[in-house]
């Protein structure tokens, strides 16, 4: 841990005291004993000190309470503070004429702190005055692990506690979010070892916190490999992380990698930090889809999105009652010989009003909210439908394969489902091939196998769909009965930059030959590509290079009439 970078301690922001007395001349000494340290703000008597606490609210570390005042005296501003649930903590000092010590009692009954008597000694008053702070503070603190050991970043509760007290000290603070994702942590956890994925962690970390610290932000790790960061404002954000981050990539002694951000600026610091936080890793989420795009700003656009994605979830039913939703068709090609061999159903929806969406923006909220199953079999049978079609007008019969969420795999009824599909239309099983996504088989693996066994029994053909999306493992992969592998076109597109160095694609491809599974390359783009597929040996390609999704009569036409 490099631990010169230190980061910025609470105790040296300014802070700000509030010293309330009707006398000029007790303002002027008590301002003279504290301005060096503090900020220091004064009211006259009681009525205005309840006025600017008032405005500065959970910015105030202290106050200096004379008792004896016109209009409301020092009691009743004692009261009144220790009504309200974000002023009662503010730590208060009476400053009383002179030792008098039924006052000084009465003064410590309503919630002063401590007092100071005259004549005043500027050191005890210094002392008092920061050590009653600090205690106050540290008593926020102290029950919060402050730092992740392994990085040294701040734990997250601390984060959230930090980042409250820099706004209650500096309320009207310009700020962002941020949210660092590492793409693909779990399979360089597998691919590189613990350790050197660790190596990988720890160099990220240094750099946030020397960079960062330049900057006067905080950060912390909120997850295995995600990062928080709290910073001042600034318009080049992107800019920025590209430029800190940069360096990294020429260091040997740790993986290459790939980061996404998440970006909240001008965050509304009236929201919960946890809400802020959750914002910013919102839109790096929104930054996984994305493989030519790695930073997404959280915004009014994504506020919209929210309202969007209802209205989507709200026209499902209709759009189904109404066929909205059509299958189009991806062929798959053989990387040797470049010949059709299959397709896979894409789901579009026709919206009268919105036109063409794409499933990117509607599976994932079916996913969520668990409606995914009543399109996908509305999807499923279509495929049949066309497999039916072209088996009797072309006398052609190749396997189409269809995408399977995690909600339809978990589905006790699915077997007897597709069963019964098969039958209804007369097609053969294995070919409807069944694509699941590799998300999937992480969260109950056994379950999964089980079923997944039972649906390979029956004869139909489990392909495995994006791996190398980051959920799973390459030890888990070996474990799962499968027939296809489908690699996930960021695995090729990451690949293509690095030519010379083709690591995890040609890893996996040799698991893959092991486990005697052929491979299916997604996103295959150029000429480029393919022949480096076909160095690799990787069976089949799809992607624009050969066809974009098409509708089933235009599949008809291009692929099986060959009118080009
Ligand atoms: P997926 O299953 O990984 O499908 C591949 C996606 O990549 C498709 O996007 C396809 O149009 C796109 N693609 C194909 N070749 C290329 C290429 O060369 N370059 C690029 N940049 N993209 C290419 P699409 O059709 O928008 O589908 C997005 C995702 O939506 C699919 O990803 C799949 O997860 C889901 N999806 C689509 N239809 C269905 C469905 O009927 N049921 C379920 N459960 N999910 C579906
Ligand atoms: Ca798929
Ligand atoms: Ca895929």
């Amino acid at each position: 841990m490099a631990d010169k970078y230190e980061l910025p301690l609470v105790t040296d922001i300014r802070r700000t005291v509030l010293i309330v007395d009707d006398q000029k001349i007790n303002r002027k000494l008590l301002e003279s004993i504290l301005e060096d340290e503090y900020t220091v703000l004064y009211a006259e008597d009681g009525e205005e000190a309840l006025k600017v606490i008032g405005d500065v609210r959970g910015g105030l570390s202290a106050i200096l309470l004379d008792l004896v005042m016109p209009k409301i005296d020092g009691f009743g501003v004692l009261m009144r503070i220790r009504e309200e649930d974000d002023l009662k903590e503010i730590p208060v000092i009476v400053l009383t004429q002179q030792e008098d010590e039924e006052t000084e009692l009465r003064a410590l009954a309503a919630g002063a702190m401590d007092f100071i008597s005259k004549p005043y000694n500027p050191k005890i008053i210094r002392y008092r005055l920061s050590n009653m702070i600090r205690l106050r503070e540290s008593s926020e603190i102290i029950y919060k692990a402050e730092r992740d050991p392994l990085t040294g970043l701040y734990t997250r509760d601390f984060f959230v506690t930090y980042v409250n007290q820099i706004i209650s000290l500096d309320p009207m603070i310009d700020a962002d979010f941020i949210t660092v994702d590492i793409d693909n942590f779990k399979l360089m956890n597998d691919l590189y070892g613990h350790t050197r994925a660790n190596d990988l962690l720890t160099a990220i970390s240094e750099t946030i916190l020397k960079e960062i610290t330049k900057k006067k932000g905080i950060a912390c790790r909120t997850g295995a490999d995600v990062f928080s960061i709290f910073v001042p404002h600034r318009d080049d954000a992107k800019e920025f992380l590209d430029g800190i981050f940069g360096p990294l990539a020429l260091r040997e002694d740790i993986p290459q990698f790939k980061l996404r951000y998440g970006i909240y600026v001008h965050a509304d610091l009236k929201m919960p930090v946890a809400t802020l936080i959750d914002r910013s890793s919102m839109a790096a989420d929104e930054a996984r889809g994305q493989y030519n795009n790695n930073c997404v700003y959280y915004d009014d656009k994504m506020r919209m999105k929210l309202l969007y994605d209802q209205m989507l979830i709200d026209g499902l039913r209709e759009a189904l009652e109404k066929h909205q939703f059509q299958v189009f068709l991806q062929p798959k090609y053989s990387v040797v010989g470049r010949r059709l061999y299959g397709a896979e159903a894409l789901v579009r929806w026709k919206h009268p009003k919105m036109g063409f969406i794409s499933p990117a923006l509607f599976i994932p909220l079916y996913e969520k909210n668990g409606l995914i199953y009543v399109l996908d079999r509305y999807v499923w049978e279509e495929t049949c439908r066309i497999l039916r079609k072209w088996k009797d007008k072309y006398k052609r019969e190749f396997p189409i394969s269809v995408n399977l969420s995690r909600v339809d795999v978990y589905d006790p009824r699915l077997p007897e489902f597709l069963d019964e599909l098969v039958k209804k239309y007369e097609i053969s099983k294995n070919n409807l091939h069944l694509e699941i996504t590799e998300s999937a088989y992480t969260r109950d693996p056994e379950q999964l196998i089980s079923i997944v066994n039972m649906l390979r029994g029956k004869g139909f053909v489990i392909e495995m769909d994006d791996f190398g999306s980051g959920y799973s493992s390459l030890n888990m992969l070996t474990q799962m009965p499968i027939d296809i592998l489908k690699l996930d076109m960021n695995l090729l597109q990451q690949e293509n930059a690095t030519k010379e160095n083709p690591g995890l694609m040609k890893y996996i491809m040799e698991i893959a030959k092991w486990m005697q599974v052929p491979v299916v390359a997604e996103g295959v783009e150029t000429e480029e590509q393919l022949e480096m597929l076909a160095d690799l040996e990787c069976e089949y390609a799809q992607g624009y290079y050969f066809s974009k999704p098409v509708s089933e009569l235009d599949f008809e036409q291009y692929f099986l009439e060959n009118k080009v």
